[in-house]
């Protein structure tokens, strides 16, 4: 497995990858590999003849005030994760080499897809992923690329953007990995004192019951949004940022527990901004 820092050798080695008939599957990160990282690159491993790796904090989805400077990297450790799940190339690059001086091109969405949600408190967020994502699909050119249901709004902007702006890459969602009890992987986990970890399960717990509020029959997707406030309010350290449901497809605002329907949530346990959801297909 190599790592490389710059397009233009992740460029050549896809030439040649490309020229021997060989797939590839790409698999976009900011670092600090989990278990759910992990299990991103197995998958496109499974299904692929090679696996590219993006390991980059991307600037241009943190606002001011966010975590940009303090977000955890270690590219060592971040490596042998890779090696361990069948990766063959690590593209590593500083941001300069991302955005050359003067870049002026973003990608923007538009409409609640990027508004609701998590769109709501980082309203630049969308636009960065959006931006990056289309520069590495660029860079690396892959049959397939992977992300995970954990940011299940990306997902829907992911797979949004590819329609719009006809990539020829195959999107696929890739379910969420949890600690053994339940916290959802992430790499912000490492932010959260002790006391903070075990305030964190309120998380995994709201979505927990919503799912079998959904799996009981209960239609009234305010009534399930609810009583997952209620379980979440109770935790002392816990601040709601939001909990909706929405179409899981077009994040647009749903009532009733109809098609495909994305209950989510982002909770600050202390100063760390969490965020967990579940589907409920109906
Ligand atoms: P990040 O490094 O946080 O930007 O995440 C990179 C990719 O890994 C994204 O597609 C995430 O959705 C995915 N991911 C992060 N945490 C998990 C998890 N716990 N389970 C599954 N996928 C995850």
């Amino acid at each position: 497995m190599k790592i490389v820092k710059t397009v233009s050798e992740v460029r050549q080695q896809v030439k040649e990858w490309k020229r021997a008939g060989l797939s590839v599957g790409l698999v976009p990160t900011m670092g600090f590999l989990h278990e759910g990282h992990k299990s991103l690159i197995e998958r496109a491993a499974a299904e692929n003849d090679k696996v590219v790796v993006s390991d980059f904090v991307n600037p241009t989805q943190f606002g001011a005030g966010e975590d940009l400077d303090s977000y955890p990297r270690d590219i060592e450790r971040d490596a042998i994760i890779c090696q361990d799940a069948g990766a063959d190339l690590i593209f590593h690059p500083e941001a300069d080499e991302m955005y050359k001086k003067g870049a002026c091109t973003m990608v923007d969405m538009t409409g609640e897809i990027t508004s609701e949600l998590c769109g709501k408190t980082r309203p630049i967020h969308f636009r960065g992923v959006c931006t990056v994502v289309s520069k590495l699909f660029n860079i690396v050119c892959p049959d397939r690329a992977y992300f995970g249901q954990k940011d299940a709004q990306q997902l829907a902007v992911i797979k949004r953007m590819v329609c719009d702006l006809n990539f020829d890459i195959e999107i696929i969602g890739c379910p969420i990995i949890r600690e053994e009890d339940g916290l959802a992987k992430s790499s912000r986990n490492t932010y959260l004192s002790d006391e903070e970890r075990q305030a964190a399960l309120v998380l995994s717990k709201a979505v927990i019951l919503g799912k079998s509020m959904a799996e009981s029959g209960e239609k009234d997707a305010c009534k399930i949004v609810n009583e997952m406030k209620q379980l979440i309010e109770k935790e002392p350290m816990a601040k709601i940022d939001y909990v909706k449901a929405v179409n899981a497809e077009t994040i647009s605002p749903i009532s009733e527990m109809n098609g495909s329907v994305l209950v989510a949530m982002a909770v600050y346990i202390g100063k760390t901004r969490l965020i967990d959801n579940f589907i409920y297909e109906c």
